[in-house]
């Protein structure tokens, strides 16, 4: 694996270019997670730009609003269904990569690895083309720091995002240029501070940059056209909480990582599937305890198995009664259209 893929594998991109079965892969990444060789991942992303606004190495510990999309200017409460990636990074331990130290990586390797998420599908040979004309300029401060951008304004929307505290000033440049030169002073600081917007006159900027967030911040001025759209508008599919969470192998090696009630996550759809054995009771005082139970086991076993390759997961089994999950409703019925042959 190169360097770069070993930092938030999507592993439904890993089973595509490798031609592994999806749940073998997902299966296998779980145990190699269990055994200390990657650390997984709960990202929850925003549904605008794809950035990861959280990112949590327990299931439990998400919550369940207040994530906010600088870029986006958008408020999310987070949806298992769509918006929380799982994603695998190999382990510090195996080996060290540069997205363990995310303060040490370049500023667009940051952007592509730390800041958006596995789902956002980057063209590896127009990135470069298309972060030149999407960038006014960008620059790398440390703790401290104060620094002085002159820019052009172009007559187009243009956003001052920092990547590292999501912080973002919209600039709408509207009315007629103007060869004035005008100011704008930004402060980072730790605080998510409230998005703002300045209404300017395409023409010179003079952006004062004051770093007070303790850590390293990449202020990057974005005009917002189509370039940025073709940059960040693709999307490919990524290893969602949902799916974990209908997830066998997740639900055995990852007992004690489960939702809290109180957690209130929301969760759009979510099929559950119970199943009884009609005329269990009878079946046990008519043949004996012991040939009735492994009638019973032979009926789970062939239950777990269509459960399994229907990609769901077994919550609980009682006496002759079984509760499966699975993410869609044509999973679930072919589930139950399975279940009718045993
Ligand atoms: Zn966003």
């Amino acid at each position: 694996m190169r360097t770069t893929k070993s930092n938030r594998i999507n592993v439904l991109d890993f089973s595509k270019h490798t031609g592994l079965d999806e749940e073998r892969v997902i299966s296998g990444f779980l145990h190699a997670s269990r055994l200390g060789l990657f650390d997984l991942t709960w990202n929850v992303l925003c549904p605008g730009c794809g950035g990861v606004l959280d990112a949590h190495s327990t299931l439990k510990s998400l919550r369940h609003d207040d994530y906010h999309c600088g870029l986006c200017a958008c408020g999310y409460e987070a949806s298992v269904d769509e918006q929380v990636e799982v994603a695998f990074t190999v382990s510090a331990r195996i080996r060290r990569i540069a997205a363990h130290d995310p303060t040490t990586l370049p500023l667009w390797e940051y952007f592509k690895q730390i800041f958006w998420s596995s789902g956002v599908d980057l063209n590896r040979e127009s990135f470069e083309s298309l972060t030149e004309e999407v960038t006014l300029d960008a620059l790398e401060l440390a703790a401290g720091e104060k620094a002085q951008l002159s820019l052009q304004l172009p007559p187009h929307f243009v956003i001052v995002f920092e990547p590292v505290t999501h912080s973002t000033q919209f600039i709408d440049v509207q009315g007629e240029p103007t060869r004035e030169r005008q100011q704008l002073s930004l402060i980072y600081n730790k605080a998510h501070a409230p998005v703002g917007t300045m209404v300017m006159r395409p023409g010179p900027l003079r952006l004062s940059l004051d770093n007070q967030a303790g850590m390293r911040v990449l202020p990057t001025a974005f005009i917002a056209a189509e370039a940025l759209h073709q940059l960040i508008g693709k999307r490919k599919p990524f290893l969602t909480a949902k799916r974990m969470l209908s997830n066998q192998t997740f639900r055995d090696v990852f007992k004690a990582d489960n939702l809290n009630i109180d957690q209130r996550l929301k969760i759009t759809s979510l099929t559950f599937l119970f199943t009884d054995l009609k005329g269990s009771t009878a079946l046990y005082e008519r043949v004996g305890d012991p040939a009735a139970f492994d009638l019973v086991r032979a009926h789970f076993h062939a239950l777990l198995e269509i459960i399994s390759s229907e990609k769901g997961a077994v919550h609980s089994l009682v006496r002759s009664c079984g509760v499966e999950t699975s993410k869609t409703r044509s999973e679930r019925v072919g589930a139950r259209g399975s279940s009718r042959r045993c």
